[in-house]
């Protein structure tokens, strides 16, 4: 319980009070029959939301399965496509791990030259000041904006990533679903999503307390002597003036505060620090202070 987790980008708030409720009101009895495996109540929930078509939604267990299904479905690998330019795109966007955004009229160019192929823009990140992609869905049919409710709605472990396009795209990605249709979100998970997206007020104030206090770590960590991102996501890519940035890594390790980092070439002088609470960010800032002090 003394462990500040600032490494996997989840949320820091619990999800909306609606979610607990729904959980204790939740008819247990219907739990022995197999739920829809068409997930619709929270297909229309989302449709209605992002005020799209249901036919233009897909929903998955996590965003991890609805990037499986949509590799599954328009990724066939074809040893003559490796003699083409490419067989198909997907980028992060805001992207991971930098917290860059690319403007919308860019992501808009990369469809638009893209005409034969899927393009898939990841928005995972989106929620916490990117431009979505989802508007250009009634424009390009090659276009999959790929959602989750991991980061922005507190709800990592219940497992929910959906996506919008073309009802053409969806169909494809349903129909490879169905193909083998294992892995159909759980009944508890569906009226749990139901009712996060319903209370949009308590998404909209734990998502603004996020971007407060990025904004806000933003000028501490830049008066420890880091440089970083613009980010536009929940969590800071950040590299310090002096130290490594594996030492500083190891050394909040040390103090029970988990970071990021990835040693690979490019990043490997960076951390990936996720925006947590407040009293979490300002037990990171003096472990830093101390830290980089010796
Ligand atoms: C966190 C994250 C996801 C979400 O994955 P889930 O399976 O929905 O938890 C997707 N894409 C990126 C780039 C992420 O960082």
């Amino acid at each position: 319980s003394d462990v500040i987790k600032l490494n996997t980008n989840e949320c820091p708030y619990p999800p909306s009070p609606l979610v607990t409720e729904m959980i204790e009101k939740m008819d247990t009895e219907r739990f022995r029959l197999y739920p829809d495996p068409e997930a619709s109540l929270l297909v229309n929930e989302l449709a209605e939301y992002y005020n799209v078509k249901p036919e233009q939604v897909f929903v998955g267990v996590g965003s991890d399965d609805v990037l499986g299904m949509a590799f599954l479905t328009c990724f066939k690998i074809n040893p003559l496509d490796f003699n083409k330019e490419n067989g198909g795109i997907i980028f992060p966007n805001p992207n991971a791990p930098t917290a860059i955004e690319m403007p919308l009229e860019q992501v808009e160019e990369v469809i638009k030259n893209n005409p034969d192929v899927v393009v898939i823009v990841d928005e995972a990140y989106v929620d916490f000041g990117g431009h979505t992609a989802l508007s250009l869905i009634d424009k390009y049919d090659n276009l999959l904006v790929v959602r989750t409710f991991s980061k922005s709605r507190a709800m990592a472990g219940m497992r929910i990533g959906y996506a919008f396009g073309s009802k053409e795209l969806i169909d494809a990605i349903k129909a490879v679903k169905f193909s083998y249709n294992s892995y159909t979100m759980n009944q508890a998970t569906i009226e749990t999503g139901v009712a996060a997206i319903k209370d949009d007020t308590y998404f909209k104030n734990i998502v603004s307390k996020i971007i407060e206090t990025r904004e806000n770590a933003k000028k501490e960590l830049k008066k420890l002597g880091f440089s970083f991102t613009d980010s536009k996501t929940n969590f800071i890519f950040a590299t310090h003036e002096r130290m490594p940035a594996k030492e500083i890594f190891e050394k909040l390790k040390k103090k029970n505060i988990f970071v990021r980092y990835f040693n690979k070439p490019g990043i490997d002088n960076y951390l990936r620090i996720t925006v947590g609470t407040d009293e979490e960010m300002k037990k990171l800032y003096r472990a830093l202070q101390e830290i980089l002090q010796k």
